[in-house]
């Protein structure tokens, strides 16, 4: 096994990595590290959870580690973008964790906050800037920083930058960059806009791959529990009530749900917080950093607002709603099962989810174990009762993303009947078979 020491990285670097406890590279940083030292841009595909941050940064600061001019006022050597604040947030920490014995200048630049600090922390110019692309666009057009110095690109969760709307701008930002540059760019998946900007922007890349995002870590205990929608509310307080929880990600198609998935926990005396992109940066801030600390049990967050967080011990990924875009459900329950350990996944699939669940269990390649929550038979006929319209929708028009106020993509029933809850739930739950054996069993709460 390769260790940090034969990669070619300097001292103050190793001494960092062993303060973190990192025995050895992960595979992304064994084969990114080397390659970005030897001066190549790299095409990487890799999900959070692999040590993809570590694998960038670490060339990065290695580079820096050997410079002894300062930056110019107003620039920035390496500039790291990523698609959301916390995200950024956390590069930026794990960045001057790993250069805790180094002289280094780092910032952030991201929206949701006022621009003065930004602005006065980049005047006298920063070894390592990590921005989100709307604020770093603003800050270049008001003549606060430029980036015609900047040597090092680094564009994080590429595909959640496209699924943002983050390409026109992040195409904007690096014409001002220099031809002669080191790029990086890491994405989750490889849609063909990110494959198009990867050809524009690398020259010659490595290309990466570890953990492809259609196979969860075989750690996690998935089950999927196939319920009349009304019933989620209860389920929901029954599992979050379990004492094996220690602490929970629920996961909500639309921002309007999860506040009121949150405002049901809250109510019901559970220490949960919400986290969306409606919820102003302190109120993020706040809801994560007691998440970290264990003030706050269970976080309530939308797709988008989780992605990329990486918080050591969540026991428990609840989907309250399954995800319109299967590779979101990768994402979702890679929340749990970090660092080595175990996870729980428990997903919650409705009559008018079921076409999304076949598309999950399509990509992943699993038999997701099954509980059922009332009658199958009532489930699939309704079930079938919303599918053709769902595959209408899918051959018409793209996914649709969350959209507050409304329950995301799902095909609408007539009415508000609910023919299979409305039977009750009082054949209790019945266990289904295993349909192959690539699933691991799962388990309610447990
Ligand atoms: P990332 O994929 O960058 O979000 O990293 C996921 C987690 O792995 C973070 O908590 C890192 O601190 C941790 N990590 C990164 N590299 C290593 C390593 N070589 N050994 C152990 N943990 C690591």
């Amino acid at each position: 096994m390769t260790a940090f020491k034969d990669l070619g990285l300097a001292e103050p670097i190793l001494r960092a990595l062993a303060d973190e406890g990192y025995d050895a590279p992960t595979p992304i940083q064994a084969e990114t590290i080397p390659a970005m030292l030897a001066g190549r841009d790299v095409l990487g595909i890799a999900q959070t959870g692999t040590g993809k941050t570590a694998a960038f940064v670490l060339p990065i600061l290695n580079g820096i580690a050997g410079e002894s001019n300062r930056p110019a006022p107003k620039t920035c050597r390496a500039l790291i973008l990523s698609p959301t604040r916390e995200l950024s947030a956390q590069i930026l920490e794990n960045l001057r964790a790993y250069a805790r014995h180094m002289r280094l200048s780092s910032t952030l630049v991201v929206g949701g906050v006022k621009p003065g600090p930004q602005v006065r922390s980049l005047a006298k110019g920063v070894d390592v800037l990590v921005a989100t692309p709307g604020r770093l666009l603003d800050l270049m057009q008001s003549g606060f920083v430029r980036i015609d110095r900047t040597t090092t690109l680094i564009l994080d969760e590429a595909d959640q930058m496209l699924d943002l709307g983050f390409l026109p701008a992040i195409r904007r930002i690096v014409s001002h960059l220099p031809e002669k540059r080191q790029t990086a760019l890491l994405s989750a998946t490889m849609p063909k806009p990110i494959r198009a900007l990867a050809h524009d922007l690398l020259d010659d890349p490595k290309q990466i791959s570890v953990a492809p995002a259609s196979r969860p870590i075989e750690r996690i205990e998935q089950s999927v529990v196939m319920l009349p929608k009304e019933s989620k509310k209860d389920l929901l307080l029954e599992l979050m009530s379990d004492r094996a929880v220690e602490r929970a990600i629920v996961f909500s198609r639309t921002k309007h749900g999860a506040d009121k998935i949150n405002k049901h926990l809250v109510n019901y005396g559970l220490k949960s917080a919400a986290i969306h992109g409606n919820k102003s940066q302190s109120q993020r801030v706040k809801a994560l950093d007691g998440f970290k600390t264990g003030s706050v049990k269970i976080l309530v967050a939308t797709d988008i607002a989780a992605r990329g967080i990486d918080v050591d011990g969540v026991s428990h990924v609840i989907n309250h709603d399954l995800p319109n875009i299967a590779e979101a459900y990768v994402h979702r329950i890679g929340r749990t099962a970090r660092a080595g350990k175990s996870g729980v996944a428990v997903s919650m699939c409705e009559p008018g989810e079921y076409g999304y669940l076949r598309d999950i269990e399509k990509l992943t390649g699993l038999d997701i174990e099954r509980v059922w929550l009332g009658e199958e038979a009532d489930f699939l006929a309704e079930a079938k009762r919303a599918t053709p319209a769902a595959s209408q929708k899918k051959k018409s028009r793209p996914p649709r993303r969350n959209r507050d106020g409304n329950s995301g993509g799902r095909p609408q029933r007539n009415g508000n009947s609910a023919p299979a809850q409305a039977r009750g739930t009082g054949g209790g739950r019945k266990r289904s078979r295993r349909r192959s054996g690539q699933s691991r069993p799962g388990a309610l709460a447990g």
